[in-house]
């Protein structure tokens, strides 16, 4: 069952993928398959079509699941990565306050690589967060925010 569920994800990944302009080359180079099965999926063959529908309910739960459940089924940080940054359909935006020590244990964490340290304080790129809030818990000292924004840029919160 995980390696359907996993064709239903990259499925779901091309077919947005392909509206953003990428070629069938860029998608299978993306998402480690060979191209044919790019062009298979995409004109809907060789997919159980409820693995698909499975798969949109992973891309419909909260941040965090959605992004641990693809890692657990892909096995593979990179292709969960382009999965996550394809589908997610929320943004994100981070702060980090003063209080930040440096520690780095929040860029070991990220598991989409948001997060960089820079003259020993954290700096997260919100382009890249998917909203998962692990660093969050992870911060011994409070110091990561992250909130939810519209599409356009403007935050929900305020
Ligand atoms: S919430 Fe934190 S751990 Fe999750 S993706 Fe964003 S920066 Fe990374
Ligand atoms: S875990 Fe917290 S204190 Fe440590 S580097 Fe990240 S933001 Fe700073």
């Amino acid at each position: 069952m995980p390696k359907h569920l996993v064709s239903g994800l990259k499925y779901i990944a091309a077919v947005n993928l392909t509206k953003q302009g990428y070629s069938q080359k860029e998608i299978a180079e993306a998402l480690d398959m060979n191209r044919s099965t790019v062009s298979h999926y995409l004109n809907g063959r060789n997919l159980s079509w409820k693995s698909i529908e499975v798969a949109k309910i992973i891309t419909e739960m909260c941040p965090r699941d959605f992004l641990l459940l693809t890692h657990s089924l892909t096995q593979n940080t990179e292709i969960t990565r382009t999965i996550i940054r394809t589908c997610q359909k929320k943004k994100f935006r981070a702060t980090i306050r003063n209080s930040c020590i440096g520690c780095g244990l929040c860029v070991d964490t990220c598991l989409m690589k948001a997060i960089t340290l820079r003259d020993l304080k954290a700096h997260i790129e919100s382009e890249m967060c998917c909203g998962c809030l692990i660093c969050v818990e992870m911060c011994p000292t409070n110091s990561i925010e992250i909130k939810e924004v519209e599409f356009d840029g403007n935050n929900r919160s305020n």
